[in-house]
């Protein structure tokens, strides 16, 4: 049987990211400086568990009745005079944007925090089209310029150095040569500046969708974001159809949750919610606002009884910073939009469950994920549960199913277990195990004499 040429990237990947250990020290550093402040910001909550539980039992209801809350929203949307564009899949979400580029001649798009850009693959999509983007996050905006894509949700990918930042400003944007920090941040602020100001649109993603009051919340570092959404006369909106909160009022309770946990920060500094486009008196703001309310894939997500609760996912990024396996082989090597513990459960539904199945084995399931998500997702157990439909579904190959029914039988059986010796078991573990198990770590051997015949031998003597 053919390797699936998804799991063979990705384990070449893996081998290629444990070999670096520059690269990994790299992301341990962001990770790390990151966890520090994430505990500091926490100790603004004098009852973090009922926040965490109230938190994940609103969106848990909110994913439950999602037909509701969505109608609830387009309708309140539709009155503040916004527009809405239900999209299947990535390939419709991408034809209505073109129809929108076209019908308003754009040629220059400014962007910012959106996920789902990436998850539909705008951007390529978009320079076919002859318009060019720009990202408007400085850190985003400086991995654009080195040419990577976003390895995690919350934070940059990684560090980059003052002299890297100071070579990619030159090189690619001709500006003077060695600048130190300041002089790199206002060369950068000033260039965003100008495109921001000279955008035919701006796309944004979003944080939560507001059922009760059809609007849009955001929630930033810098304020570009706020920038770009004040400045271009059309703003494009793209969110999944999971992103909804029931009310307003809930936002006291998200907004602090999510930057702890995505920023380290008790609140962040700029947080927006856009209820419309510009109305009469208003001076700023987009005089067309279009949403994208976009499945591609979700509903799959949501036909899984345990699975679903994924879709409470606030994308705060905590629980790729705890996993090891995350820090040892770093984003880049899932090959997806949402890595770690959360994007290994969803995206085998959200794309396709044969070709991203070994997402869900990249886990230790130590559960370290679980107790950092502010939304109470039991990750490790949905882990478990996809590996249960990758067996159920006979997502294996007739090699693993052989070997999954000789372990079943081998440790079923008394008889087996208590078998003298452990020269033959462990024969049969190393020529059955050896290729799957890796050459970076031993193989598990069995002792001479079993607990049970142990126990039996200390009774008896
Ligand atoms: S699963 Fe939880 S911890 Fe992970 S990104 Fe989503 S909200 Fe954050």
């Amino acid at each position: 049987m053919a390797i699936n040429p998804e799991y063979k990237d990705f384990t070449s990947r893996a081998a290629q990211a444990i070999n670096n250990p520059g690269k990994q020290e790299s992301v341990v550093l962001a990770l790390n400086q990151h966890e520090t402040a994430i505990n500091n910001a926490l100790k603004q909550f004098s009852k973090l568990s009922v926040a965490r539980q109230k938190a994940g039992y609103l969106k848990y209801k909110v994913i439950n009745e999602l037909d509701r809350y969505l109608i609830e929203f387009e309708d309140n949307f539709l009155a503040n005079g916004g527009k809405v564009i239900w999209a299947r899949d990535a390939a419709e979400a991408k034809l209505e944007i073109k129809k929108i580029i076209k019908n308003h001649q754009v040629t220059k798009a400014v962007r910012s925090k959106s996920m789902v850009f990436e998850e539909i693959g705008l951007g390529q999509s978009l320079k076919n089209s002859g318009v060019e983007v720009v990202e408007t996050d400085t850190a985003d905006f400086i991995a654009q310029l080195a040419g990577e894509k976003p390895s995690h949700m919350g934070t940059p990918n990684r560090i980059f150095t003052q002299q890297e930042v100071s070579d990619l400003l030159h090189v690619k944007l001709s500006a003077p040569e060695n600048l130190n920090p300041d002089a790199a941040k206002e060369f950068t602020k000033n260039y965003l500046q100008q495109k921001i100001a000279a955008a035919d649109i701006s796309i944004t993603g979003c944080n939560f969708l507001i059922s009760d009051m059809g609007g849009i919340a955001t929630t930033e570092n810098e304020g570009n974001s706020l920038a770009t959404i004040s400045l271009p006369k059309i703003q494009l909106v793209l969110a999944g159809i999971d992103m909804l909160i029931p009310a307003l009022e809930n936002l006291d309770l998200y907004w602090p949750l999510l930057a702890s946990y995505q920023m380290g920060k008790t609140i962040s500094p700029f947080n927006s919610i856009i209820t419309g486009p510009r109305k009469e008196g208003e001076f700023s703001g987009p005089e067309e606002l279009i949403l994208i309310l976009i499945d591609n894939g979700r509903s799959k997500v949501l036909e899984m009884q345990k699975q679903r609760q994924a879709l409470t996912c606030i994308s705060c990024g905590a629980c790729a910073n705890v996993c090891p396996v995350y820090k040892l082989v770093g984003g880049e090597t899932y090959g997806t939009t949402y890595q770690g513990p959360v994007g290994a459960v969803v995206t085998p539904f959200m794309k396709d469950f044969e070709t991203y199945k070994h997402l869900s084995y990249a886990s230790t399931l130590c559960g370290k994920c679980d107790s950092v998500c502010p939304v109470n997702i039991p990750l490790h157990n949905l882990l478990l549960y996809n590996r249960n439909y990758s067996i159920k579904n006979g997502f294996v190959t007739p090699g693993e199913s052989r070997k999954i029914r000789w372990i079943t039988k081998a440790m079923t059986s008394r008889k087996i277990l208590d078998m003298p010796g452990s020269g033959l078991k462990n024969f049969l573990i190393s020529i059955s195990m050896k290729k799957s198990w890796g050459t970076q770590r031993a193989l598990p051997t069995v002792a001479p004499k079993s607990f049970n015949r142990q126990l039996k031998e200390n009774n008896n003597s």
